[in-house]
């Protein structure tokens, strides 16, 4: 029998897919239980749709699930049918179809019994002896000498106004990236409560004829778009304070070029965000990102051009402003929202509530049994920008008593407080490998001790 320890990663969307695949890698490596609560393995919320109107927000050329083969994805586009480039982006569920063959892939490849897919969800995590205890909601235990939460994106908080009856009823709509989520057909005023990538993707996937969005946020800000051909990435050098950071981008992105800017900042974004006090982090978030935000994360061009035309057409209504109280009636909801500078309320009145609040950051706030179970330990904490779980340099998860977790990581959005941008592929598939690293090099010491 082997003696190969064993890892458990709980989530098998890209991050958790992307880890599991390259501890496997490693023929010396551990056995990898790869712990999944939806059906699919390898989508996640991002890459599970079928909507052919869903693109990737990012190009194909950057896509690669392997940083050090970039060319990855691009080579397997090449040999797969049934997709078709939309100016450089292919559809979400392409994306997925990709994922999904790594990870069959992997399990052709590697030894038998080294990849488990345990289809369930995890809802504790102890400490046992020198490693850990993952429990699964179905009663069974696995031991392991680390686990690695990639939870992913968890889903936003219902907005503060709205009461228990709307939460409860049929004309709300909580979780926006569930691909069964639907509307009455009756529904022709809708209130997205959020205009940013997520209120872009409901409004394209619940858009019908004679339907109406209303989208609210405090600025009113919706994504850019990518521009129509790939421009090359320039050099940029920006260090400092948030403010000195702004100035270098405002002085680089002259004669239109913010894109282009917004790209090369990306390699550095790490360390900025890692120079900066948490008085700096708290700064950018308060003042500066909505607007990273929605000139970083842009648009598909089809994308934005049907949101064009959505807006032109006032099928799509953007406001700045705050929703005040959602009150549900018996045929309809009053929505009260406040402009953005205003004193004065306006009114609305809408059949249906979509939260596109985007992804939930507090963890105090979040309903998932696992994570609550976790604080309970204290295996692990908020970090102090309330962006997720505190982690350290090397992803391990910090407990309540200051000190990293041994053996328990953190990949993907979870960990934005330490990382800033690990919320799409080309950051997380960085993260993904120099995680799965950290847990070769633990185990290989821990055998050799
Ligand atoms: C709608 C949408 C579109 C996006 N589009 C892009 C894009 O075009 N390009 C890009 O680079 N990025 C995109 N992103 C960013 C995306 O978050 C990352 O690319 C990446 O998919 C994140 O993967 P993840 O595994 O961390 O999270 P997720 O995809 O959320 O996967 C987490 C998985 O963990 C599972 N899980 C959670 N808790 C448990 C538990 N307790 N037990 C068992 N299983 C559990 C969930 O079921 C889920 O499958 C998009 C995100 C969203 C939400």
């Amino acid at each position: 029998m082997s003696q190969r320890p064993t890892v458990v990663v709980i989530g098998a969307g890209f991050s958790g897919l992307l880890t599991a695949l390259h501890l496997v890698a490693d023929p010396q490596g551990p056995t990898v239980r790869l712990v999944e609560r939806a059906r699919a393995f390898g989508r996640g919320a991002a890459y599970s749709t079928g909507n052919p109107d869903h693109l990737l927000n990012v190009r194909v050329a950057n896509m690669s699930a392997y940083p050090d083969d970039p060319e990855h994805f691009t080579r397997w586009l090449a040999t797969h049918e049934g997709w078709s480039s939309h100016g450089g982006f292919v559809t979400r569920g392409v994306y997925g179809d990709y994922l999904q063959d790594l990870l069959r892939e992997a399990l052709e490849n590697t030894a038998a019994g080294r990849l488990l897919l345990e289809q369930d969800e995890a809802v504790d995590v102890k400490r046992a002896g020198e490693g850990w205890r993952a429990r699964l909601a179905l009663g069974r235990e696995i031991e392991a000498q680390a686990v690695v939460l990639a939870l992913g994106v968890l889903r936003p908080a219902p907005p503060a106004a709205a009461t228990d009856a709307l939460l409860g009823s049929a004309r709300y709509v909580g979780d926006p990236w569930d691909p069964a989520a639907s509307l009455d057909e009756g529904a022709d005023d809708v209130l997205l409560t959020g205009t940013g990538l997520t209120m872009i993707d409901a409004a394209v996937t619940l858009w019908r004829p004679g339907r109406r969005f209303w989208a609210i946020s405090r600025r009113g800000l919706i994504p850019r778009a990518h521009a129509p051909v790939a421009a090359n990435t320039p050099e940029l050098q920006a260090t400092g304070s948030p403010r000195e950071v702004l100035a270098a981008v405002r002085q680089a992105s002259g004669d239109g070029q913010w894109r282009e800017t917004i790209d090369a900042l990306r390699p550095h974004v790490r360390g900025i965000w890692e120079g900066w006090s948490q008085a700096q982090r708290q700064s950018f978030l308060r003042h500066l990102r909505p607007w990273w935000d929605v000139h970083r994360h842009r648009l598909a061009p089809s994308v934005a051009r049907r949101v064009g035309l959505l807006m032109r057409s006032r099928e799509l209504v953007v406001r700045a402003g705050q929703i005040v109280s959602l009150a549900p009636n018996r045929e309809n909801i009053e929505v009260t929202w406040r402009p953005r500078g205003g004193t004065i309320t306006r009114r609305l009145t809408v059949d249906a509530v979509v939260n596109c609040a985007g992804l939930l950051g507090d963890l105090d706030r979040a309903r998932e049994p696992l994570l609550k179970q976790l604080m309970a330990r204290g295996h692990i904490r908020p970090d102090p920008c309330r962006l997720g779980a505190e982690v350290d340099r090397t992803s391990r998860l910090i407990g309540t008593g200051g000190a990293p977790e041994p053996g328990l990581y953190a990949v993907g959005p979870l960990t934005r407080g330490a990382f800033w941008e690990i919320t799409s592929a080309p950051d997380i598939r960085t993260q993904a490998a120099e995680t799965a690293q950290a847990i070769l090099g633990r185990l290989r010491r821990a055998r050799a001790a």
